[in-house]
């Protein structure tokens, strides 16, 4: 049975970098946001060992305790925090209605900050051999490969960082990349290129994961996409590093999302649905960096409230274009900002 809950004025969806800015903004000015943290609370960056580039952590800090410090942030603030996976939405017209499980929340606002998943190649059994071998997170796994033999897959700053990562522990990292350029940042190709636990295999994809779920990983298969030659290359374990997905799923047919699925978002964090924000990996293929993210979070609660604002100014069902909500008003005399 439907559980019909409270209308807030923002409900916001995801609890990374974004989820919890959007919170922590819209907690401060008194505005009683709902933040349904999904089932992965703090997102991606609690896969990750030290986060070195968000700034005020002059000697880096471990991506989950960052994540923790940013939950207690907002919990200074509100407690209206719940964990529950968001199974379907309605947009057409507020209150937006969000279901998690039989609870229907409806929010007059909406900001959606539910993030990306890591991209899996499509082969057959790697499902089935994911945590027998196959990763998505260095990170996380790791640990278990000490001494062994691993394979990477990918050309981007996610691979090399999961590779150099890995050469910590596993005695042989080996990056298998389709190209023979790399597409990762200079920085982090320059400190892959000096580290001699990394052994390269260009121009080269994984055709088959080999080993079953009693040996777990055994081997890939390795195709030379010049010479279309195959080749068997033992090793325990196969990290997929090749991108992300946008968790986007929800809102197709009812927000514009671009060819990969990504939200689009103009001016600044508005979506296609009036009232309706998006922040952080869920719009943005380019940069997707935890301090963007959060950056976003904060122009998407702002947006919001200002949207509200329009909506009280202007009265209910009005149009609060983008440009109103966009910026703030000018005080009479047009003297700047107010
Ligand atoms: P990415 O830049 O899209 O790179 C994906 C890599 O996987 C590419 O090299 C791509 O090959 C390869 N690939 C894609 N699909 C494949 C397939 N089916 N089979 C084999 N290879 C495949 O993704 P990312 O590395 O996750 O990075 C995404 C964004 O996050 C970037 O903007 C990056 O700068 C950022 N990021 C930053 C940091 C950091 O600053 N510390 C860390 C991680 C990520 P091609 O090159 O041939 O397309």
């Amino acid at each position: 049975m439907e559980h019909l809950q409270d209308i807030h004025r923002y409900i916001i969806l995801g609890s990374g970098p974004a989820g919890l800015t959007a919170a922590l903004y819209a907690a401060r000015s008194n505005c009683c946001p709902l933040l349904i943290q999904g089932a992965q609370p703090g997102g991606q960056l609690t896969t990750t060992t030290t986060v070195d580039n968000y700034p005020g952590f002059p000697e880096g800090i471990d991506g989950n305790e960052l994540m923790q410090r940013m939950e207690q942030q907002v919990r200074r603030f509100t407690g209206n925090l719940i964990t529950a996976t968001v199974t379907r939405v309605e947009l057409a017209a507020a209150p937006f209605k969000v279901w998690a499980g039989d609870d229907c929340y409806r929010g007059r606002t909406l900001i959606i900050s539910t993030g990306a998943s890591p991209k899996m190649l499509g082969l057959k059994n790697e499902w089935e051999l994911m945590g027998r071998g196959v990763s998505v997170c260095a990170t996380c796994d790791a640990f278990f490969y000490r001494d062994k033999e691993v394979v990477v897959v990918g050309g981007g700053d996610t691979a090399l960082e999961e590779a150099s990562f890995l050469a910590r522990f596993a005695r042989k990292v080996t990056i298998v990349h389709r190209r023979a350029t790399l597409r990762a940042t200079p920085v982090l190709q320059q400190r892959a290129m000096e580290n001699d636990r990394l052994h390269w295999r260009w121009d080269t994809v994984v055709t088959r994961i080999l080993g079953d779920k009693e040996t777990g990983v055994t081997g890939v298969r390795l195709r030379h996409v010049g010479t279309d030659e195959e080749h068997d290359f033992p090793c325990h374990g196969l990290f997929i590093a090749i991108g992300h997905t946008p968790n986007t799923e929800l809102f197709r047919g009812q927000l514009e999302l671009d060819e990969q699925g990504y939200i689009v978002t103009r001016n600044y964090t508005a979506t296609s649905v009036p009232g309706v924000f998006a922040a952080g990996d869920v719009q943005d293929p380019h940069f997707r960096q935890a301090v963007t993210a959060a950056g976003s979070g904060a122009m998407a609660a702002i947006q919001a409230e200002r949207y509200l604002e329009c909506l009280a100014d202007q009265g209910e069902g009005s149009a609060c274009s983008l440009e109103m909500f966009g910026r703030r008003k000018t005080n009479p005399e047009g003297q700047g900002e107010t």
